[in-house]
């Protein structure tokens, strides 16, 4: 990407694909703040941030560039920006006990933030909690649900010792020995921590009020 002195056409010209943090959609970037030449040839800042528009809800994107290089008559920037928001995790909270939930979004933060080691110390928590609020049954479904996601997901061995470590077993205090997680990882870990709230909590709800409903139109009907 290239800023020149006569004119920062060349910027918006520049197409960005991204998904976009506010609505989820892989979309369209429209740059709506380019940089001003004069000022950077000025101040001459290592990095830039800019601020886009998404194609499909408006909300502003904000992108933070590197600078290459400069000539004469060109700022140039490496392709690779960095985003400012990270996208945040979609989940129906309404089934999930107060005692769990704060744990649970916080643990949804530090993925968003990209902490990945501050997730899984998060995830460890609200299995704890979890298993808190219903019981030693908690820990085990939660295993059963491991077990069951190596088969079906096809989780290597490492991985799989490495999420057991950090929901299961391992030392429980303020400061727990958990293994560190690669983003791959961490994504797996995800995956687990929804379903595990899914199967605990969500569903389990879901199911209930459902009930609740058919006895209330039943009622209803006499
Ligand atoms: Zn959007």
């Amino acid at each position: 990407m290239t800023l020149h002195h006569t004119s920062n056409q060349a910027l918006f010209d520049e197409t960005f694909n991204l998904d976009c943090p506010h609505c989820g959609k892989s979309t369209n970037l429209i740059l709506i703040s380019p940089p001003d030449y004069k000022t950077l040839k000025r101040f001459r800042p290592n990095r830039v941030g800019m601020c886009f528009q998404c194609a499909s809800c408006s909300e502003p994107i904000f992108l933070k560039f590197e600078i290459s290089s400069h000539t004469n008559t060109s700022i140039n920037f490496y392709d690779d920006p960095t985003e400012i928001e990270k996208p945040t995790i979609e989940f129906d909270f309404e089934f999930i006990p107060d005692e769990v939930v704060e744990d649970f979004k916080e643990a949804l933060n530090c993925y968003s933030n990209s902490s990945f080691n501050a997730f899984a110390a998060m995830c460890r928590r609200t299995i704890q909690s979890s298993a808190n609020k219903i019981g030693a049954q908690g820990k085990s479904k939660v295993q059963h649900q491991l077990n069951e996601m190596k088969e079906i997901a096809q989780i290597d061995n490492e991985t799989f010792e490495i999420l057991k470590q950090i929901i299961i077993d391992g030392h429980d205090g303020a400061h727990p020995h958990l293994p560190n997680l690669s983003s791959v990882r961490a994504e797996i870990l995800l995956e687990l921590i929804k379903d595990a709230m899914y199967q605990l909590f969500v569903r389990k709800g879901k199911l209930k009020k459902a009930a609740e409903l058919r006895k209330s139109q039943i009622k209803s009907d006499k």
